[in-house]
């Protein structure tokens, strides 16, 4: 087995959680593998009249927990071993909130900044026309997730609505709100993990104004910046793909937010406001209380987690730390709140966005903050004190806890299917 295998790697993590407890090995046989993983060749017309073909998946990893549930990714490296390997942890986090959904995930190989938008328009109606009869309201729900966003979803729900001949909201979120989208989606993933972090903040040690550094400024990193910053935090490095930056004073987030609006990188800034260039393994090695992976996977591996300084690291990224990583954070003290809790606030609020498209009855925003608040406070609080009570770390606690909701479903629909 290739060592380079995402998901042979992501694995490991339950290895060790069932190490913790008593399981069945018929549920982690079943937990191993994918359920079905479905490949497709999208073609659409360019701009310029000429056609040209995307590769495109959608893994259903497992739904022993209810139909699954994870976003679609645009990205020039998607692959099926990653969209297997996020399902896999969409899998685990919607056990780890204890929403009713298995995990999946899609994806297109493609760098959705080199298409025009009416191109895009066609990419996202495509993948709908391959895949729409794998996905469905009680069967694989598909959201966003890097590269893709509330348009693109508008878009994917219009094209299946024309498939089947009648609106049906509920087979995807993360949709504008005109089109049956949830308020408070937009930020959901870093209000989640915010939340969090409030919460935990006496147990984490983090006292009073902290000093944070966010690596990956798309949507997740910039709004975890913007609601750190109005309680006044101050936020010293940043990245993006374009490169990083820090102002030991605290950046200009006004600045950082407008760069980004009109598509430049973050680094666009220097010069202004005492923002000054650096390495992108500056901001993971910055002096400060909270590190924020915001961007994709393997960013923190065997080679710069030494060079941590952070206190707490919360993963709003899915999978920014190697297994490798994590022994070395945790000999160094550094707690990590893992991705499957603390980016978990987005498919919660997505999970809200689905209750009120069947209820057809829509939640303010205060609602919809004040019921992410509370579960993220309640699951949050729950790991904490697995983690105490197994002296484990609070990754290996929140896959206990997940596979123990995993372990008693399975159990329940029958052991002789
Ligand atoms: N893509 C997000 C994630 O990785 C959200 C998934 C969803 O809302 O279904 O958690």
């Amino acid at each position: 087995m290739s060592v380079d295998n995402l998901l042979d790697r992501a694995l490991v993590r339950l290895d060790e959680a069932a190490s913790h407890l008593k399981i069945d090995p018929d549920v982690i046989e079943l937990l191993k593998y994918p359920r079905e993983t479905t490949k497709a060749r999208l073609m659409i017309r360019m701009d310029d009249g000429s056609r040209k073909s995307f590769l495109a998946w959608r893994c259903r990893y497992d739904d022993t927990r209810g139909p699954t549930k994870g976003g679609i990714r645009f990205h020039p490296d998607a692959n099926a071993d990653e969209a297997e390997t996020l399902a896999f942890w969409m899998t685990f986090k919607c056990a780890v909130m204890n929403l009713p959904y298995g995990g999946g995930k899609g994806a297109v190989q493609v760098d959705p900044r080199k298409l025009s938008k009416a191109e895009l328009e066609r990419l996202s109606r495509a993948y709908i026309r391959a895949f729409g009869r794998i996905i469905g309201p009680n069967r694989d729900i598909p959201a966003p997730d890097v590269y893709t966003n509330s348009m693109i979803m508008g878009w994917m729900a219009d094209e299946y609505a024309h498939i089947v001949g009648e609106a049906v909201p509920d087979v995807i979120t993360g949709k504008p709100v005109t089109l049956g989208g949830s308020l408070g989606r937009d930020d959901a993933t870093a209000r989640g993990g915010y939340y969090l972090i409030r919460h935990l903040a006496p147990e984490l040690g983090l006292n009073g104004t902290m000093r944070v550094a966010v690596q990956g400024f798309g949507n997740a990193g910039q709004h975890i910046a913007s609601l750190l910053a109005a309680d006044g935090h101050k936020i010293v490095a940043v990245s993006d793909s374009g490169g990083a930056i820090k102002a030991s004073d605290g950046l200009n987030l006004d600045v950082l937010r407008e760069a980004k609006a009109a598509g430049k990188s973050v680094t666009d800034t220097a010069g202004d406001f005492g923002h000054v260039r650096c390495e992108d393994d500056e901001v993971i090695g910055a002096p400060c209380d909270l590190l924020v992976p915001a961007a994709l996977e393997d960013m923190i591996h065997e080679k710069n987690a030494s060079s941590v300084n952070a206190r707490v690291i919360l993963e709003l990224a899915n999978g920014p730390i190697t297994s490798e990583a994590d022994k070395l954070l945790a000999a160094k003290n550094v707690i990590v709140l893992p991705d499957i809790l603390a980016n978990a606030g987005g498919v919660t609020v997505s999970y809200f966005e689905w209750v009120q498209n069947r209820q057809g009855f829509y939640w303010s925003l205060v609602e919809i903050h004040e019921r992410l608040r509370a579960i993220m406070e309640r699951e949050g609080r729950e790991i904490w004190n697995v983690a105490q009570q197994n002296k484990s770390t609070v990754r290996a606690a929140a896959y206990i806890q997940a596979l123990k909701r995993l372990a008693e479903a399975i159990e329940a629909h029958g052991t002789q299917t």
